[in-house]
C-alpha cells in the first residue's frame, strides 16, 4: 500500500470515529446503528416507528365509584366547540342529547363530539312535546334525528331524552320498538332560565350526588363557562365522570325511563 492511500484510509477512519462519536450523543444504540447504516448507503435515516395508541381504560364500576354523568341538551350550537375544548382539557366524557335540526345544521360538531369519545343521543328533531304527540309525529321526530346523527357521525343513538321530560305510554312503546331507552335527569340547575354562570356552578355542586345525571344546555355560553368549576369541584370531592350508558354499566333497557343510578339498580320515575 503506498503512502497517500494509507493517509486517505487513516483520514477516513478518523472521520468515521468523529461521526460515530457525534451520533452517539444524539441517538440511543439501536437507532444509532440504523443511522450509521443509512449514512453508509447514502439513504435518508429511517423513521422512528409510530407509538401504539394506549388502549382506553375500562369505565369505572359506578356501583362502587362516585360516578356522575354530565349531559348537555339542545345542541349542537356555536358554543359547543368551546365546551368540547373544556372537556378535552380535563379528559371528561359527557353525553349530548341532540336536536335533529341542529345536528343537520352542524354535522362537523356532531362528528367532533363522537370522535372525542362523547356519547350521542336523541332529543327529538324540533324540540317537540313528544308526550302529547301522535304516533306519526313521534316517529317522524325520532327517525329524522337518528338519521341526522348517523349521517354526521356513523352512530345510531340508543337513548332519547324527551323534551320537557314529557313522555307517555305511546312514547314508551315506540321507544321500546325502536330500541331506545328514555333518559331523564336528577340535577337541574335551570341554566336556561338563570343564564348565570356562578348560579349554575353553585346549583350543580350543591345538588350532585353519586349516581346522578346532571342536565345542562350547551347552547348557552353562560352554562359552558360554568363547566370548568363544576368539573374541578366534583373531581376534588372524588367524583369520576361517565357517559349515561357507562353509569348504568352499558345495560339500558329500551323503553324504560332512567333518572339516576341507585344502589346499582336503575330507578324509574315515580
Ligand atoms: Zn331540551
Amino acid at each position: 500500500m503506498d503512502g497517500p492511500k494509507l493517509v486517505r484510509r487513516w483520514a477516513a477512519a478518523a472521520l468515521a470515529v468523529v461521526i460515530c462519536g457525534w451520533l452517539s450523543t444524539l441517538a440511543p444504540a439501536a437507532e444509532r446503528v440504523e443511522l450509521v447504516k443509512a449514512q453508509r448507503n447514502g439513504l435518508p435515516p429511517p423513521k422512528a416507528p409510530e407509538p401504539e395508541p394506549a388502549p382506553a381504560p375500562p369505565p369505572p364500576d359506578c356501583v362502587r365509584a362516585k360516578c356522575v354523568a354530565l349531559t348537555f341538551d339542545d345542541g349542537p350550537a356555536a358554543s359547543t366547540g368551546e365546551l368540547l375544548d373544556i372537556l378535552a382539557a380535563r379528559h371528561v366524557k359527557a353525553t349530548f342529547f341532540l336536536i335533529g335540526e341542529n345536528a343537520a345544521e352542524h354535522p362537523e360538531l356532531v362528528r367532533r363530539e363522537h370522535e372525542a369519545g362523547h356519547e350521542l343521543a336523541d332529543h327529538s328533531y324540533s324540540h317537540a312535546d313528544l308526550g302529547r304527540a301522535s304516533e306519526k309525529k313521534i316517529l317522524s321526530e325520532l327517525t329524522r334525528t337518528q338519521d341526522a346523527i348517523r349521517r354526521a357521525s356513523g352512530v345510531t343513538p340508543v337513548m332519547l331524552r324527551p323534551p320537557y321530560g314529557s313522555t307517555s305510554k305511546r312514547l314508551t312503546r315506540i321507544t321500546r320498538d325502536l330500541g331506545m331507552a328514555q333518559v331523564l335527569w336528577t340535577v337541574d340547575p335551570q341554566d336556561w332560565e338563570s343564564r348565570d354562570t356562578e348560579d349554575v356552578e353553585r346549583q350543580v355542586l350543591k345538588a350532585a350526588r353519586p349516581g346522578h345525571i346532571v342536565l345542562m344546555h350547551d347552547i348557552h355560553r353562560t352554562t359552558v363557562r360554568a363547566v370548568p368549576k363544576i368539573i374541578d369541584g366534583l373531581a376534588a370531592r372524588g367524583y369520576v365522570f361517565v357517559t349515561v350508558s357507562e353509569l348504568f354499566g352499558g345495560r339500558l333497557t329500551p323503553g324504560k325511563e332512567y333518572v339516576q343510578l341507585n344502589s346499582g339498580a336503575p330507578q324509574g320515575l315515580p
